[in-house]
């Protein structure tokens, strides 16, 4: 058994569904699973349509749906066999009229609830694996839809539920694994629900860790997550073209790279991989004959010193300075506890004898937050700052290493440093327009010729 997780632009249109068809028909003898994201842009287009029902807006909200329902009848239509469309308009009907009903308790609301959110934006899911589902068998594919939220249970922390393990992991061995024999089963990902039924969401991105979460539930010999780029890259393909195909990564090394903007790969996904000791590969759906990134347990040798630099843009810094607070203990977890209580994320610290700085990229309560900073410290808050971070498993024990990543970057001005915790990684925060300089200077200094075992 395998699990083959398409993403948002993988399902995005009939000729996109048709490639699917075709990738997952060839490898149909593994058994797979496959878990589809949201077609195209759906979840945003869902939670837009949200935002304007909160707001009042419930017709406006309504209309943009119908052009969702337009949209899905349209692609999904043209890959479903003719046969099936009955059962097509049964699940848009369905689907169309709870959406409707979700905007109108939303409208009464008056807000976005935290399960509002979850409840609108599991659409997306819904509707394209139940799609996907009957259109395979129009291209030769025995196929079932199995709804998520059957056997993807999880804790109730709306828009960023947890999954409960062991019960998941049952429910996958009870009700997924059977469907497999002779067929074909499709999940959507991203969604769970709670033990009682309330729909849930994994966090934007999340079908990826659906995938993970359904591979060491089955027990799948690999997870595939099939994508729009040929892998995991040597640098951000958005902010610097020309980067090289890693083409074997450790899971270390791809989680780092994942936490720290890596988009191709949800942070979360390596977890239940390495617990199982499942090897993850990303492939290219587009470009399927590519062998794509394999991630695996152990450390890949390799003789570029580092494997890939991602990045994250649009990160505020918030520097916290107390010369009252010098040698004063409290201090860190006082500052810490401000950001707790906003529920704001911290990504990356540096201390000094009387200054923190810390690096945010959810900004939503930052004036709550500087508030309430300022009556323990000064405050400064620097806005448009980038995190850069390299990533290789060598960084743990090759000397040098150092000198040569910030002789990369003598012409740059950099914020902060950060050599993370986990060994393996240098993390700097530099100013936003310096960022695409930056990252070139870092991919000319260590990427002028590569390893052609690990890299292509
Ligand atoms: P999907 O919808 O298939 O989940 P995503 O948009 O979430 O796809 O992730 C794929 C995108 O990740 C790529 O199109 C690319 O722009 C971005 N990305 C960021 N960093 C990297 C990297 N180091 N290697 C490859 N892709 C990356
Ligand atoms: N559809 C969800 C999102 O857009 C989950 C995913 O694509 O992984 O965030
Ligand atoms: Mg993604």
């Amino acid at each position: 058994m395998i699990v083959m997780k398409f993403g948002g632009t993988s399902v995005e249109s009939a000729a996109a569904i048709e490639r699917v068809a075709g990738i997952v028909r060839s490898r149909f003898d593994l058994q797979p699973l496959v878990v589809v994201s949201a077609m195209g842009k759906t979840t945003n287009r869902l939670l837009a349509a949200g935002d304007k029902a909160a707001a009042g807006n419930l017709g406006d909200a309504l209309r943009d749906i119908e052009d969702l329902r337009a949209f899905h009848r349209r692609e999904a239509g043209a890959a479903i066999p003719k046969e099936n469309h009955p059962i097509m308009e049964t699940v848009l009907d369905n689907n169309f009229e709870q959406l409707e009903q979700t905007l109108q308790q939303i409208a009464d609301a008056g807000q976005l609830t935290p399960a509002l959110w979850d409840e609108i934006s599991s659409y997306g899911e819904r509707l394209s694996s139940a799609l996907v589902a009957l259109a395979f068998p129009g291209f030769g594919i025995p196929a079932v839809h199995l709804d998520a939220r059957t056997v993807l249970i999880t804790d109730s922390r709306h828009t960023q539920a947890l999954p409960l393990y062991s019960r998941t992991y049952a429910r996958f061995k009870e009700k997924a694994v059977p469907l497999l024999q002779g067929r074909v089963a499709v999940m959507g990902g991203f969604i769970g629900a709670t033990p009682d039924g309330i729909t849930t969401t994994l966090g934007r991105g999340g079908s990826d860790f659906s995938a993970a979460i359904a591979g060491a539930g089955i027990e799948a010999e690999e997870i595939q997550i099939w994508t729009d780029v040929d892998g995991m890259l040597t640098c951000d393909p958005r902010v610097l073209s020309g980067g090289h195909l890693v083409k074997r990564i450790s899971f270390a090394e791809a989680a780092e790279l994942a936490y720290f903007g890596a988009k191709v790969l949800h942070p979360s996904t390596v977890q239940p991989a390495i617990e199982k000791n499942i090897p993850v590969r990303i492939l290219n759906s587009r470009r399927p004959e590519v062998g794509g990134t394999l991630i695996v347990a152990e450390t890949v040798p390799s003789a570029n010193a580092i494997k890939s630099i991602a990045c994250k843009q649009s990160i505020t810094v918030v520097e916290v300075r107390s010369l009252r607070m010098l040698m004063a203990h409290g201090f860190l977890r006082r500052i810490f506890e401000v950001f707790d209580r906003y529920k704001t994320p911290v990504d990356m610290v540096t201390t000094s004898e009387v200054c923190v700085a810390l690096t945010i990229d959810q900004t939503h309560a930052l004036g709550e937050i500087e508030a309430e900073l300022s009556r323990i410290a000064e405050v400064t808050i620097v806005r448009d700052q980038a995190i850069i971070c390299v990533v290789g498993d060598a960084l743990r024990d090759t000397a040098g290493l150092g000198a040569r990543i910030f002789g990369a970057l003598r012409h740059v001005n950099i914020r902060m440093i950060s050599q993370g915790a986990s060994f393996n990684n240098v993390s700097f925060v530099v100013d936003g327009p310096d960022l695409v300089p930056a990252v070139q200077a870092l991919h000319t200094g260590f990427f002028t010729e590569i390893d052609p075992q690990v890299f292509q």
